[in-house]
C-alpha cells in the first residue's frame, strides 16, 4: 500500500475503554475490565502509526465509559480545544470506551472550535483478545485524523472501517465488533487503503461553525423514557431541580396524558421540556397538542440531552432553544 507522502502531526488523547482492556484469556470477549491499558502500550501495540503520522499523546483518563462524567466533558472538551489551536498538530484521536462514545463525540462535535479533525475509535473486543479490533481502529483513526479535509465534517466515530458522524452515529449492538451505524441517514465515509473515502457531508452545525461552548456548569437535564403505565409522579419527581425534561416520547414524541397534564405547572415554572422518540428513527416535529414544548428534531434522547444542555447555557428562551434544535 502506498504509504502517505507527508506525514503529519497526531494528538492522541486516550480515555481507556475496552481499546484499553484487559481479559485472562484470549476468548474471554466480555468478563474484562476497561481502561487497565497506558496510552504508551497502546501505542506500542501499533508500530504502523509511526508508517503514516508522527504520533504524540497523552493519558487524559483511564476509565470504562459508563464512567464517563459531565465534568470530564468540560475538561476533555477544553484539552482537545488547547491541542486543537495548537500550531504544531494537524489531527488530534481519542481513545474512548464505546458505551458513551456517541454522546462524548456530540459534546466535542459541539463545543470544540477546530477545522482539524477530530477522530474517536475504540474497540468492542478487549486489547487481550483474539482478533482484538482496537490496533486496526485505531491505525484508521490515525490515518483519517491525517486527511486535513476530514475536519470539514466535525467529530467523527472511525470503527470497522467506517466513518460516522458524531451527529448520528449509534451504538446499536451490545458487544459485535460492527456495533457504529448511522441508523437514520448511513454513514459519512469509508476507510479503505489508508485513507478516507467521504460521500456525503453533514449540513447542520458543528465545530467550526458551532456558536455554543461548553458552560463552567452544565445546567441539570434528565431523561425519561416514555412507556405503558409511566406514572406521573415519577416524571415529576425527576424532573425535580432540573432545568430541563428531555421526553424519550411514543411514536412522534407523546406520553401519557397524566404525565403531560403534571408537567404543566413545571413548565410555568421555566422546566423546558423537549419532546424526542424512543422510536428508532424519524423527525419529532410541533403539534397543537404539546403546546409549549420544544422538539428535538431526529437526535437521539441521549443527544437531545446533551444540546438541550448547551442551549439553555445561552438562553433560556424556548424560540431561541429551539431555533438551536433545528440547526444543530
Ligand atoms: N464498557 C466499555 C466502555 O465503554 C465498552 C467498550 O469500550 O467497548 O468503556
Amino acid at each position: 500500500m502506498e504509504k502517505k507522502m507527508e506525514k503529519k502531526k497526531i494528538y492522541v488523547l486516550a480515555c481507556g475503554g475496552t481499546i484499553a482492556g484487559k481479559a485472562a484469556s484470549a476468548d474471554d470477549l466480555t468478563g474484562y475490565a476497561a481502561g487497565q491499558t497506558s496510552i504508551g502500550e497502546l501505542l506500542a501495540a501499533v508500530p504502523q502509526l509511526a508508517d503514516y503520522a508522527d504520533v504524540e499523546g497523552e493519558q487524559f483518563c483511564n476509565i470504562d465509559s459508563s464512567d464517563m462524567s459531565e465534568d470530564l466533558w468540560q475538561a476533555l472538551s477544553q484539552r482537545v480545544q488547547e491541542v486543537a489551536d495548537r500550531d504544531d498538530v494537524d489531527g488530534i484521536v481519542i481513545t474512548h470506551g464505546t458505551d458513551t462514545m456517541e454522546e462524548t463525540a456530540y459534546f466535542l462535535h459541539l463545543t470544540v472550535h477546530t477545522v482539524k479533525p477530530i477522530v474517536l475509535t475504540g474497540s468492542m473486543r478487549p486489547a487481550t483478545a483474539i482478533s482484538a479490533d482496537g490496533p486496526l481502529n485505531l491505525l484508521e483513526a490515525v490515518q483519517a485524523a491525517s486527511f486535513p479535509d476530514l475536519g470539514q465534517y466535525g467529530a467523527v466515530i472511525v470503527m470497522n472501517s467506517t466513518i460516522h458522524s458524531a451527529r448520528f452515529v449509534e451504538k446499536t449492538d451490545t458487544t459485535h465488533a460492527d456495533t457504529f451505524k448511522g441508523r437514520q441517514l448511513g454513514c459519512l465515509g469509508w476507510m479503505q487503503d489508508g485513507r478516507p473515502y467521504i460521500y456525503q457531508k453533514p449540513l447542520r452545525k458543528h465545530t467550526w461553525s458551532s456558536a455554543l461552548s461548553s458552560p463552567k456548569v452544565l445546567p441539570p437535564v434528565a431523561v425519561v423514557y416514555a412507556y405503558v403505565g409511566l406514572r406521573a409522579a415519577d416524571v415529576c419527581a425527576l424532573a425535580e431541580g432540573k432545568a430541563g425534561l428531555i421526553i424519550a416520547g411514543l411514536g412522534h414524541g407523546k406520553m401519557p396524558a397524566p404525565v403531560w397534564q403534571a408537567l404543566q405547572p413545571l413548565m410555568e415554572k421555566g422546566l423546558v421540556v423537549v419532546r424526542a422518540a424512543r422510536a428508532l428513527g424519524g423527525i419529532v416535529t410541533q403539534v397543537p397538542a404539546y403546546e409549549g414544548t420544544v422538539t428535538a428534531d431526529n437526535l437521539t434522547p441521549q443527544k437531545a440531552k446533551i444540546l438541550l444542555q448547551l442551549a439553555l447555557a445561552a438562553t433560556q428562551d424556548k424560540k431561541k432553544i429551539q431555533a438551536i434544535f433545528d440547526n444543530y
